[in-house]
């Protein structure tokens, strides 16, 4: 029973993420016209602290481009790609890339979560006509596993418990859905430091395995990666944090064996990544998010607390990485 306490304050973490991002959306620093359709009108609050908003800003920011990066370099490379999110939650990443201007870059969408949290998502977009629209027509879409999955033709929706043995849930998930020799963008936001490394390790290597030239006769795809999680809990203000999620039952045991920003990207060099980097929010803040953007979102909220929020965005980061197939020439390896 403890377990499924533990399980419902992770699962719980989902509505905290769409609440932050709903409040910066409304505060103008983010721009996302689906958020509000899975967010339930009884779980609306008040908007976030200054603080969080802008570390939503920032995050959101990162990503976005990065992943906006990633189906680039496909598209030059005319390789449409594949992007697994694991651990979804009430992203609205797809229906941002499906309006966007690399809709048609992009071959297949699937998010995995818990089935609590699918079969809450896949029947906001059953209620939502705006978010149903995207998927296509309506003949296209349908409702699996007792709703608790989704079906579309480049998006799907599927259940899982991430920790359990990859071997014996993803194939049967994934195995008709996604092509080994398609480039492909794993997604973990905010989702490994709620689960132990091993478990983390064991996820990852399915995909590593899945996308090798031993295991696939055509050409496999290159594999990208962008985790953005939590790390250097060791320090007195990651305890802080630390136990601020513990008193919610919520353990961060994914972020353990990361003490500083160095040891990030070593996760993926020891999964045989050919490249990959990390950064904090605070030096993304500092060093990479335009000038314009920085004073625009100055104007929206006053801001006193600048040196807390560098404490909590050196906390937080973006790590990303690449596999490439030794044969492959891609140009992703400079990503
Ligand atoms: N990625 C989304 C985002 O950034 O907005 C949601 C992040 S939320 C903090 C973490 C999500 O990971 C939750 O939706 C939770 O249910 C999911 N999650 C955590 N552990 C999981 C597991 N073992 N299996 C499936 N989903 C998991």
């Amino acid at each position: 029973e403890r377990t499924q306490d533990a399980d419902a304050a992770i699962r719980q973490t989902d509505s905290d993420a769409a609440l932050a991002r709903l409040s910066a959306v409304r505060k103008g620093y983010l721009t996302d016209s689906f958020i509000g359709h899975l967010v339930p009108r009884s779980q609306l609050q008040p908007p976030r602290p200054p603080l969080i908003n802008v570390g939503t800003f920032v995050r959101s920011y990162s990503i976005d481009h990065l992943v906006e990066e990633w189906i680039n370099i496909s598209k030059q490379e005319h390789k449409p790609c594949q992007i697994v999110s694991l651990g979804a939650g009430s992203d609205t990443r797809f229906w941002r890339i499906a309006t966007g201007p690399y809709k048609d870059h992009s071959r297949v969408y699937a998010e995995l979560d818990f089935p609590e949290v699918t079969v809450k998502k896949a029947m906001s977009i059953r209620k939502s006509s705006q978010l149903g629209a995207v998927l296509g027509p309506p003949e296209t879409v349908s409702l699996a596993q007792g709703g608790m999955a989704l079906h579309s033709p480049k998006y799907h929706l599927l259940p899982c418990d991430l920790r359990k043995p990859p071997s014996e849930v993803l194939p049967s998930l994934l195995g008709e859905i996604l092509s080994p020799s398609s480039p492909t963008l794993l997604l973990f936001e905010c989702v490994l430091v709620y689960m132990s490394p091993e478990a983390s390790s064991n996820l990852i290597q399915w995909f590593v395995d899945y996308f090798d030239s031993n295991s696939v006769s055509s050409n496999p795809g290159v594999l990208g990666v962008i985790v953005y999680e939590m790390f250097g809990l060791q320090d007195s203000f990651g305890q802080v944090m630390m136990n601020n999620l513990r008193s919610r039952n919520v353990s961060l045991i994914g972020a353990f064996p990361y003490p500083t920003i160095q040891t990030l990207p070593e996760r993926f060099m020891r999964h045989s990544f050919t490249v990959s980097k990390a950064l904090t929010l605070r030096e993304i803040r500092e060093k990479f998010i335009p000038k314009s953007e920085l004073m625009r979102i100055s104007t929206l909220e006053m801001l006193d607390e600048v040196e807390e929020l560098n404490l909590v965005l050196d906390h937080y980061a973006i790590t990303w990485g690449v596999k490439l197939d030794p044969v492959s020439n891609s140009s992703s390896a400079a990503w």
